[in-house]
């Protein structure tokens, strides 16, 4: 089955009034549909609220219906790749030969957004700015400037209300739109997509795993990081450390083994703590890093239109095949049991763990399925003791049988 590309709305009769037209977005502050597992991504801040029941991805799962619309199927779950990384068509490696200054990693997102504006493949692009006061508090914006793409480069990693924007987009004359978004994001967009007023939806997928509120955020940089007040770029490496990168141009890295783990259990939204789209199941050019080797990043191309996206920029970057290597389940076991039992281990014994696991762990896509085992894990964990009615309904098919394989605590 080819892939619904336009996702247009159905016709409406003449007599009805869409919902959206009637609603109005929800007051700033008030409770949110989803309650505490709310990602604020902004969808009930837009008239767009109005399908909230069925959009938002902590009310109503809905994997396969959207992978089914996106992409024209729904993952194939006997195939290891797809039970992981969703459906696609290509899966790369890649680095831009010419990297961007201040991106997070070589710029790929933010030179396809550049891209996408100057050949004219849409008119504007869904990206996150930085509020003037403070570098980690994001400010979504629909960029129609190559400028404003670029100034919207690097994560801004808190929870980020990207729909807000969509009440922008009456009036606007918008009508082909690229949006860059992490995957509770995208779900409530593409939930939403065939009323928009628009003619194409381009989508450029992040992964995204523990996100936090700013003040979780400030959390986690004290209790992990020499000087908080001073960290403009930081990012879970593949070398098992976190990098975090001062605005002196100083870099810190901290093990990942050596976290504080019984302060920061609960630091993370529990949003992200419920959230099992990884790998951001809807979008249609995912580009992240986690399943590349250390310092390249990682292209999951799922359908044509994400072709589409690679085109603007592939003869600019420095491409490789993605690789596998390691064994990542004994790791994820004993992870588990570490986590459950919230222990912090001396720095010496987080750096020589970090050390043997650098050289003989996981590496490329077996170090992605080493990050989504052990996420999905712990998340199931969480809901089952937080929302154990929810448990049923919130764990898509493919995070189950990823589940399944490992022995979780009572
Ligand atoms: P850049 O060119 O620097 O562009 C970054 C883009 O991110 C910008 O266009 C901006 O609009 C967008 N953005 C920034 N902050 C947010 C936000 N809060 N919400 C939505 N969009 C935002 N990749 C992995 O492989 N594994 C992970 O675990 C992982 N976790 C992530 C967690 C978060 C919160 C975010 C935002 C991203 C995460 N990523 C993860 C993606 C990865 O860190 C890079 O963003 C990605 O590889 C693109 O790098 P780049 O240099 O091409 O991006
Ligand atoms: Fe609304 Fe989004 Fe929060 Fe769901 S996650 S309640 S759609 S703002
Ligand atoms: Fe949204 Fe999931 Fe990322 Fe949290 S971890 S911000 S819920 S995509």
């Amino acid at each position: 089955m080819q892939p619904d590309t336009t996702l247009r709305p159905a016709p409406l009769t003449s007599a009805a009034t869409p919902p959206h037209e009637r609603a109005k977005p929800l007051a700033k502050g008030s409770t949110y549909p989803a309650k505490d597992l709310c990602s604020q991504c902004g969808l009930c801040d837009s008239r767009w609220v109005a399908y909230v029941k069925d959009s938002c991805a902590f009310l109503h799962q809905r994997f396969d219906a959207m992978e089914t619309a996106a992409h024209g199927r729904s993952r194939d779950l006997e195939n290891e790749d797809e039970l992981y990384f969703g459906v696609q068509q290509r899966m790369l490696t890649a680095r831009l030969q010419q990297p961007i200054a201040g991106a997070q990693w070589t710029g790929i997102v933010s030179r396809i957004g550049v891209r996408a504006l100057e050949t004219g493949l849409v008119d504007a692009v869904l990206c996150v700015g930085q509020s003037e006061e403070d570098r980690f508090t994001p400010v979504p914006r629909l960029a129609r400037t190559p400028e404003e793409v670029l100034s919207a480069r690097v994560n801004k990693p808190t929870l980020s209300p990207n729909l807000e924007v969509l009440e922008q987009l009456p009036g606007s004359g918008i009508k082909r739109l690229l949006a860059i978004g992490v995957g509770c994001q995208i779900q409530a967009l593409r939930a939403v997509q065939p009323t928009l007023p628009l003619d194409e939806l381009f989508v450029l997928g992040l992964p995204c795993v523990d996100n936090v509120s700013r003040q979780g955020l400030q959390t986690f940089l004290e209790s992990t990081v020499s000087s908080p007040n001073t960290v403009v770029h930081y990012e879970f490496m593949q070398d098992f450390r976190i990098h975090f990168r001062h605005s002196d141009g100083r870099e810190e890295t901290v093990p990942f083994f050596g976290l504080d783990t019984p302060k920061l259990k609960n630091v993370f939204a529990p949003s992200c703590l419920s959230c099992f789209d990884y790998t951001n199941a809807g979008a249609d050019l995912v580009v992240g890093y986690m399943g590349a080797s250390f310092g390249r990043q990682w292209l999951t191309v799922r359908n044509p239109k994400g072709q589409q996206l690679l085109d603007l920029v592939e003869a600019e970057l420095d491409t490789a095949p993605v690789t596998s290597a390691g064994q990542r389940q004994a790791a994820v076991q004993q992870g588990i049991e570490a986590y459950d039992k919230a222990v912090k281990l001396p720095l010496w014994v987080a750096n020589l763990i970090g050390f043997f696991v650098e050289r003989f762990g996981p590496k490329g896509l077996e170090y992605g399925r080493f990050s989504i085992d052990s996420h999905f894990t712990r998340n199931a964990l969480w809901l089952r003791r937080n929302h154990p009615d929810k448990v049923e309904e919130h764990i898509p098919a493919f995070a189950r049988r990823i589940i399944s394989r490992y022995r979780l605590p009572d």
